[in-house]
């Protein structure tokens, strides 16, 4: 199963434009590069406003068809793309792993993420259902009509591309949409390139995909405020996820949006918790993928009796992480995916230390391998605790007691993941309802994602919810259509 049968697609330089592989109009080329080892992977003709029109109308044309096939005919798509996710594993995890510097674990857990949703979307077409209401008229029937939304434009971050490219774009298509991906630049492959070549081979009409190559700076604007698109799914940036509510609000064409913004995800070690198990998960927690995501966590509060001991055994094996080539199976820590991140994180290390943090574990970069870094002397105050890290770089905070922790963990802008440890279950349960996040988990890391349950975040992290039954209700829009069946008396009747 894991071998590749099939030739590796190739022109991966070529972008799917309504129908048609070709280069962006743009005449501007931009490199695809390895961050472990700065090979050129690939040469992009970057797309323009012309071809983003051009993707938008094709979609919109494509759209129609696409949505009035049957639902075994979708089903059969998403399932025949669930089948080349499998023959072609290898290819996508290497995909994954020389494009965004993903380590060998974290390549397969981001395939099998990818899987599962376009599985679980495989189930959407006949999982979508109208209503009959009651009405007060006499002689009225209500009836509710869930209809695709049409066009969905899909913007996604370079961190999980194909996993956050697929949550959008495999219960978009289920349910009858057309989809036009903008995938990160520094991830075009794994982001929309490759999703693009799995669901032709899978036999999704032409021009039902389109992916468009391009800065988020030079068509970002242009691709959120088009009139065609009803809906953006944009997952990335606090900053970046604002902007694009502002434009699709206060625009000229109004819209949906979901977006599922950054993180500052809380993870609570309170003095019952079994240290040992605290201590693998808040490994696990905090440098799969070093830190690049937005799950990961970013601050661990560890309650006051058994806060030095946790300290000691986590610096520990902090310092066993394996730091290298992301291509070697033991490999724990890989490259961060580009200078600029690196540079944001030196600073984030430099101020940490000028506020008064104390860094037990550190070291100095090589190219862009940055080593883990743990700080203690931590406080809620502190640069390190209050944004988001998105780095291998974390601070312990002490507290006092459980109702400190709690609001230790509670005192941020961002809430989308959170976790908590302990040794009594109904305890975590409740400390976990007064947590502030979308998503909150007993005795486990905050990095998680089912395919069946409900994903996202509270205050600055974002707003609505993929997956399962949600991303059914996202992807779709309810018409409300009432037949009077028998005359109605107006006044004057
Ligand atoms: P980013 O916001 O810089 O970029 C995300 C996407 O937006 C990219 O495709 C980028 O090209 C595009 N973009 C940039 N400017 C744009 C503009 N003006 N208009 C339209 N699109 C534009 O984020 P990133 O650095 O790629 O990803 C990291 C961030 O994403 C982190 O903050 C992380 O927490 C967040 N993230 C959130 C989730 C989630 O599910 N909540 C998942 C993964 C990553």
């Amino acid at each position: 199963m894991n071998s590749t049968q099939a030739a590796p697609y190739a022109n991966l330089h070529l972008m799917p434009i309504a129908g048609e592989w070709r280069n962006g109009s743009s005449g501007q080329s931009m490199q695809v590069a390895n961050p472990y080892n700065a090979e050129v992977l690939l040469e992009i003709v970057q797309a323009d406003q012309q071809d983003l029109d051009q993707s938008y109308q094709g979609a919109s044309q494509a759209q129609v068809q696409w949505a009035s096939t049957g639902p075994a005919q979708r089903t059969a798509v998403l399932l025949r793309a669930v089948q080349i996710f499998d023959e072609r594993q290898d290819e996508i995890v290497e995909w994954l792993i020389r494009e965004s510097g993903s380590t060998r674990i974290k390549a397969r857990i981001e395939w099998a993420a990818a899987r599962s949703i376009t599985l679980e979307s495989a189930s959407f077409p006949t999982r979508v259902h109208g209503r009959i209401l009651p009405s007060n008229i006499p002689g009225k029937e209500n009836r509710v009509y869930r209809e695709p939304l049409g066009v969905i434009g899909v913007i996604s971050p370079w961190n999980f591309p194909f996993h956050l490219t697929l949550r959008s774009v495999a219960p978009a298509l289920a349910l009858g949409n057309a989809v036009v991906i903008k995938p990160a630049s520094d991830t075009p492959v794994t982001g929309g390139l490759l999703v693009a070549r799995i669901f032709e081979e899978a036999g999704l009409p032409a021009g039902v995909i389109s992916v468009l190559v391009g800065a988020g700076k030079q068509i970002g604007d242009a691709f959120v405020d088009h009139p065609i698109p009803k809906f953006i799914s944009f997952t990335g940036s606090t900053s970046v996820g604002m902007n694009i509510g502002r434009t699709a609000y206060g625009g000229k064409h109004l819209k949906h949006i979901a977006l599922e913004l950054g993180g500052n995800s809380p993870f609570v070690v309170l003095a019952d918790a079994d240290l040992e198990q605290a201590v693998a998960a808040a490994i696990m927690g905090k440098f799969l993928h070093q830190g690049q995501i937005c799950m990961a966590i970013n601050r661990i509060i560890v309650e006051e009796a058994l806060y030095d001991r946790f300290v000691a055994r986590y610096v520990e094996q902090v310092k066993r992480l394996k730091i290298g080539d992301p291509n070697a199976v033991d490999t724990v820590i890989g490259p961060i995916i580009n200078q600029k991140q690196l540079e944001a994180l030196l600073e984030k290390i430099s101020l940490a230390k000028k506020q008064g943090a104390t860094a037990l574990v550190e070291g100095q970069p090589h190219g862009l391998l940055l080593p883990p870094h743990v700080f203690t002397d931590v406080t809620a105050d502190m640069a390190i605790a209050r944004e988001e890290i998105f780095g291998p770089l974390v601070g312990i905070l002490r507290a006092r007691d459980a109702e400190h922790s709690l609001a230790l963990a509670n005192d941020s802008e961002f809430g989308l993941s959170s976790s908590v440890f302990t040794g009594d279950l109904e305890r975590g349960v409740r400390f976990a309802r007064k947590i502030n996040t979308g998503m909150t988990h007993v005795n486990d890391i905050p990095v998680n994602d089912e395919a069946h349950a409900p994903f996202g975040g509270e205050k600055n992290s974002g707003l609505g919810r993929f997956n399962g039954e949600w991303a059914i209700d996202t992807f779709t829009r309810d018409h409300w259509i009432s037949v009077q069946l028998t005359p109605r008396v107006y006044l004057g009747g």
